[in-house]
C-alpha cells in the first residue's frame, strides 16, 4: 500500500499525522522525513483543541 504521509509503497502505511509521528520517533527513516516535511512538532490538529480552553498564559 501506498503511504500518504511517506509516498513509499510500504506493508503498514501510516493512517494519521500521529502514527506517522510515533514512527518517526522510533527512527523509522521515511517517516522521520515524511515527519519533518508536516512541519516539525507541531501537527494541525493540536492547535485546535488548544484553542478550546479559550485562554493561553
Ligand atoms: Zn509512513
Amino acid at each position: 500500500m501506498m503511504c500518504a504521509f511517506c509516498r513509499q509503497d510500504v506493508i503498514n502505511p501510516c493512517h494519521t499525522v500521529q502514527e506517522m509521528q510515533q514512527r518517526a520517533e522510533h527512527h523509522i527513516d521515511r517517516c522521520e522525513r515524511a515527519f519533518a516535511q508536516q512541519g516539525g512538532s507541531h501537527p494541525q490538529s493540536a492547535s485546535s483543541t488548544e484553542s478550546g480552553t479559550g485562554r493561553r498564559r
